[in-house]
Order: C-alpha cells, then sequence, then structure tokens
C-alpha cells in the first residue's frame, strides 16, 4: 500500500442544484452549505462523479485476458468481492476491501468567496410540480430549488492509501495512477437536473500528484494511458 493525495479543482459551467424547498422560502436542511454559509460540494458526490469517470475509462480499455473491465456497484451481486478487486475497486474501495480513498467536500476556492458571499452564491428558482401520471400542474405545489451559480470555483482534497501495481518498474509509473489522471478530467456534470443542462462542470488537477513524499506530474500519467490494456494480463 502507498500513501497517495491531491486536490482538485471544480469549476461549474452551468448553475448546479443545491437543495429544493416549499413554495414559501427554502428549507435550510435541505440545502447544502457548510458552517460558514458557503454552499459546498458533498464529498460523496465528488467520489461518486469520480468512480463513475474510472469506471468508464477501464472500460473503454477493459478487453478479454487483462483485468481491467469494472464490476458495477451498487448491485452487491455484481460487485467484486475479496482480494481479486476490479482497478476500480482497488482504488476507490468496496464494501469488502473498506475504503481506499478519502475524499473532502468540495469547499469555494478563497477567489470565489471573495466574489460570492453567501448571499449571491445561488439564485432561487420557482417551479411548478407536475402531476406526472395527469401531465398537469399540481395545485398549491410551487416549489423552490436552489442553484449554485455557474462560474463558481470550488477546490476538494482526496488522500488514502491504495495498492500500486507499476507499468515499467517505477512506482509512480502506476496503472492506478493512470487511471485516476485520466478520470479526473473526465468528470463533465455533478449529476442531478442534467436533463435540463445544469450541473456541468469542469474537473482538473491543482498542482501534481503526491506519491508518498513525490510529486508526480498528472500529464505525465495522462500520457500512459493506453498501457492501462495491459493490466494484470496473464
Ligand atoms: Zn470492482
Amino acid at each position: 500500500m502507498h500513501s497517495i493525495g491531491f486536490q482538485i479543482e471544480i469549476i461549474l459551467n452551468t448553475a448546479w442544484h443545491v437543495g429544493t424547498g416549499l413554495s414559501r422560502g427554502l428549507v435550510d436542511r435541505t440545502t447544502q452549505r457548510n458552517g460558514q454559509g458557503d454552499v459546498h460540494i458533498p464529498a460523496s458526490t465528488v467520489k461518486g462523479r469520480l468512480r463513475n469517470a474510472c469506471e468508464h475509462v477501464a472500460r473503454l480499455y477493459g478487453k478479454e485476458g487483462n483485468r481491467l473491465l469494472p464490476c458495477q456497484p451498487p448491485r452487491p451481486d455484481k460487485m467484486c468481492r475479496g482480494s481479486n478487486a476490479c482497478i476500480v475497486c482497488s482504488v476507490f474501495g468496496s464494501a469488502y476491501l473498506g475504503d481506499r480513498l478519502y475524499f473532502e467536500d468540495a469547499i469555494l476556492n478563497s477567489e470565489s468567496r471573495k466574489v460570492y458571499g453567501p448571499g449571491i452564491q445561488s439564485q432561487p428558482r420557482t417551479r411548478v410540480k407536475l402531476d406526472r401520471r395527469l401531465g398537469t400542474a399540481e395545485r398549491g405545489h410551487l416549489f423552490t430549488s436552489e442553484y449554485a451559480e455557474r462560474s463558481l470555483v470550488f477546490s476538494a482534497e482526496v488522500s488514502g492509501r491504495v495498492d500500486l501495481t507499476s507499468i515499467d518498474g517505477e512506482t509512480s509509473h502506476a496503472y492506478e495512477l493512470v487511471l485516476l489522471a485520466a478520470g479526473v478530467g473526465l468528470v463533465k456534470e455533478l449529476g442531478g437536473d442534467k436533463s435540463s443542462g445544469f450541473g456541468a462542470c469542469d474537473v482538473s488537477f491543482v498542482g501534481g500528484i503526491r506519491l508518498e513524499d513525490n510529486y508526480i506530474a498528472p500529464d505525465v500519467l495522462i500520457g500512459m494511458v493506453d498501457e492501462l490494456e495491459y493490466y494484470k494480463v496473464a
């Protein structure tokens, strides 16, 4: 196991749904704000989106003979068990392996906090709840959704201990790190209301990926992405 860590930056390209309340005044407990009143992105959302992106990369390079095809969470019967885990589980953890990478909530960076006080970090939009069966507006069912403003910038810390499998004998050139480096750039939305065009984002590394006491440039790892197909070929 090796200690790794990195910081990512998330830029909202469209407004992002942070909570829903009733028509008269927002219900605060449904909005995602921290102790300072700032909008934040929950760690579970950040981890879920990055894991999805890494599953996508693994599927792209997965083929018969390599060990890259990811399992299919959240169905327990389709997830890896024991020590013979897929590359995604070995990086992100699973019910059987426990957690491998720990994610912090993504918080507004200092520049965004300077420009956007808590009162203007999000905008309410009021909509009418539709009766799905009748396709008509339900009486008295106006609801207000709160959307974080586009162009807000968040940053999140990720760290943990993972098993690394070297590509060429150098520990820093590991399949698992290549997968992570490629996955970060593929996260393009935060989920929730994406059908209406909300929650689009760009995610990138801030600085390098730390491996023990050394830092690796993500671009070096992304340059090795085609090596992924040789992951643990028997
Ligand atoms: Zn798995």
